[in-house]
């Protein structure tokens, strides 16, 4: 049977939901793998490059939006993110499933320049827990965290553009969705079903 391809899975929501631990969930999955963005923010304490980002200057950046290295790109927080083509589609050919953690405008790229991508939301339970998260995380200082609160709202109104959503209350029943919606997804009937007929056709020798 030639291969399936692997399937696109986009994770987005405000800042503090929960994206990062949900991917790492799902990345625990031997077909997973995490699409590394490149992005001109400083690492954070205990990031590690080429594992969480690519860490580069603005200049660089620009040099790889001229080279069109991206699937997408936007600016988030005053910094630039984007993620890297080439190895996005070689992985799919290879059949593993792609997670990407990007932020809203980044979903809608990847939708319309890839349709069949699967785009999931996290939302947090209220605006106030979401608060909680971001301060307990400790990674970001208060104006920082002021400024990803305050654009949750306008983040959280794109939801219709997506095709799941996952409220994360409790992180374990959140994590079970995601999983489900991987395994659902994974279930689906391709366009092409003449592999997957092919098994049974070889099996009786026709
Ligand atoms: P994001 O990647 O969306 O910015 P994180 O995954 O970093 O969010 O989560 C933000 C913080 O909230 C982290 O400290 C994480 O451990 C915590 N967290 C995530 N999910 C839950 C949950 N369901 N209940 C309580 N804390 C959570
Ligand atoms: P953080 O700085 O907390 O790692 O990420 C900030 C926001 O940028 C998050 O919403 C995250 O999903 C988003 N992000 C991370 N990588 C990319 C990317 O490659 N492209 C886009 N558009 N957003 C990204």
């Amino acid at each position: 049977m030639s291969r399936r391809k692997g399937k696109l899975f986009v994770i987005s929501g405000p800042s503090g939901a929960g994206k990062g631990t949900i991917c790492a969930e799902l990345l625990k999955e031997e077909n997973a793998r995490f699409s590394v963005s490149m992005t001109t923010r400083a690492p954070r304490e205990g990031e590690i490059e080429g594992k969480d980002y690519y860490f580069v200057t603005r200049e660089e950046f620009v040099a790889n939006i001229e080279r069109e290295n991206f699937l997408e790109y936007a600016e988030v927080f005053e910094n630039m993110y984007g993620t890297p083509k080439d190895v996005i589609m070689r992985m799919l050919n290879k059949g593993r499933n792609m997670i990407l953690d990007i932020d809203v405008q980044g979903a809608l790229q990847v939708k319309s320049a890839m349709p069949e991508a699967i785009l999931i939301f996290i939302l947090p339970p209220s605006l106030a827990e979401l608060r909680k998260r971001l301060e307990g995380r400790k990674t970001d200082k208060q104006d920082v965290i002021e400024k990803r609160l305050d654009k949750a709202l306008n983040e959280i109104k794109l939801i219709g553009e997506y095709d799941y959503y996952i409220i994360n209350d409790d992180i374990e029943t959140a994590i079970e969705k995601a999983r489900s919606i991987v395994s659902a997804e994974s279930c689906k009937v391709p366009d092409k079903v003449k592999p997957i007929i092919k098994i049974y056709e070889n099996e009786k020798g026709e």
